[in-house]
C-alpha cells in the first residue's frame, strides 16, 4: 500500500499485524518535504516523522521488513541529499522518482518546469557518481537501463509460466508495457476516483468510491483501453521496442487526442544507440552483467 503516512499512527496495528507492505512518500527532511501539505496548508512531516519513529519503535522487525519509501525528485532536494537523508534516519535508499510530466495545464507550464528536476541531470551533478551509483542500484537509470535490457534480451527472461512453455509464434502483443488495469495495482484517492496506478494522470480516472457503493463498469473499461490502444498502435507496430516495452501508455502525451506521440519510439538507429550505451555500461562495469543475473529479484 502506498500512503502519504498521516494517518499511519492510528492503523499501524491492523498493517503490522497482517504483515501489509506500505511505501510511503517521503521527499526528504523537512525543507525536502515541504511540497506535501495537510488538509490545512501546513507542513505535513512533523505528523509523518512522528508516525515513522512510533513503527520503528514499536515493530522494529516489521519497520525493516514492509516499510519502504518514495521519494520525489523536484527543486528544494536532490538524489544525493535525498539518499544522505533516508541512510542517516532510517539506513534505506528510497525509491527516487520525477514529477510524472504529461497531463500539465498549459498555463502552469512556467511554474511547472521552475520545480521539476530531471533524474540523469540531477545524478550528473552528483560529485561521486559511482559512490551513489552503488548505492541506488536498481534504482539509478543507468543499472536499471542495463537490468532492462538483459530482461528484454538476454532471453533468459519470462513473465509468466505460460510464456516460458510458448513459442514466439504464440505470442501476441499488446501494444505499449502498459499493465492491465488492477492486474498490479489500484489507487484510490481520497475524493473517491479510482485508477490503475498512483502515477497515472486524473484525467484517466476509470471509476469512483462514494456512499452510494462503488462505481465501475469493467466494460466500458475494456473499451477505453481498446480506443487508447488503436490510436497508439500505428506507432508501436514499426517500433523497435515493441516486443519489450516498459512504456506506460498513460505517460504518453495526448493519449486523450487523435494523434498521441510517444517519444520513446525507438527506430534501427536509435536501437543500435542505445544498445551501444548499455554495452559500454557494462564494458566500464565487468561486475555488473553477474551481480543484475545473480543478485536481482524480478517480482
Ligand atoms: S516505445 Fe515503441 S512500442 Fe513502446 S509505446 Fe512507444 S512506440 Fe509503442
Amino acid at each position: 500500500m502506498t500512503t502519504n503516512g498521516i494517518l499511519l499512527d492510528k492503523h499501524i496495528d491492523f498493517l503490522a499485524n497482517n504483515d501489509i507492505m506500505i511505501t510511503v512518500s517521503l521527499d526528504g527532511n523537512e525543507n525536502h518535504n515541504s511540497y506535501r501539505l495537510d488538509s490545512y496548508g501546513k507542513s505535513s512531516f512533523p505528523q509523518l516523522y512522528q508516525n515513522l519513529k512510533v513503527i520503528k519503535d514499536m515493530y522494529p522487525e516489521y519497520f525493516k521488513r514492509k516499510v519502504t519509501f518514495n521519494a520525489v525528485l523536484h527543486d528544494r532536494n536532490s538524489v544525493a541529499e535525498i539518499c544522505e537523508f533516508f541512510e542517516a534516519e532510517y539506513n534505506v535508499i528510497p525509491n527516487i522518482s520525477q514529477i510524472n510530466t504529461v497531463g500539465i495545464q498549459e498555463e502552469k507550464m512556467g511554474e511547472f518546469n521552475k520545480l521539476f528536476r530531471s533524474y540523469i541531470d540531477d545524478l550528473k551533478k552528483v560529485t561521486n557518481p559511482k559512490n551513489i551509483n552503488d548505492k541506488l542500484f536498481l534504482k539509478s537509470p543507468d543499472i536499471q537501463s542495463v537490468s532492462n535490457f538483459l530482461i528484454q534480451h538476454s532471453g533468459n527472461y519470462f513473465k509468466s509460466y505460460d510464456d516460458l512453455v510458448a513459442t514466439n509464434n504464440d505470442k501476441n502483443f499488446i501494444p505499449t508495457g502498459t499493465c492491465l488495469p488492477f492486474g498490479r495495482k489500484m489507487f484510490i484517492t481520497a475524493a473517491g476516483k479510482i485508477f490503475p496506478c498512483e502515477r497515472i494522470g486524473h484525467q484517466y480516472a476509470i471509476g469512483k468510491v462514494s456512499d452510494a457503493g462503488i462505481d465501475l463498469d469493467t466494460a466500458q473499461i475494456a473499451k477505453l483501453y481498446n480506443e487508447y490502444y488503436e490510436k497508439i498502435e500505428r506507432q508501436c507496430s514499426t517500433c523497435y521496442n515493441a516486443e519489450s516495452c516498459f512504456v506506460c501508455m498513460f505517460n504518453i502525451q495526448g493519449l486523450n487526442r487523435e494523434r498521441p506521440i510517444c517519444n520513446e519510439y525507438t527506430n534501427l538507429h536509435s536501437l543500435k544507440r542505445r544498445f551501444s550505451e548499455i554495452f559500454s555500461t557494462l564494458e566500464e562495469n565487468s561486475e555488473l552483467y553477474r551481480t543484475i543475473i545473480s543478485d536481482v529479484v524480478i517480482e
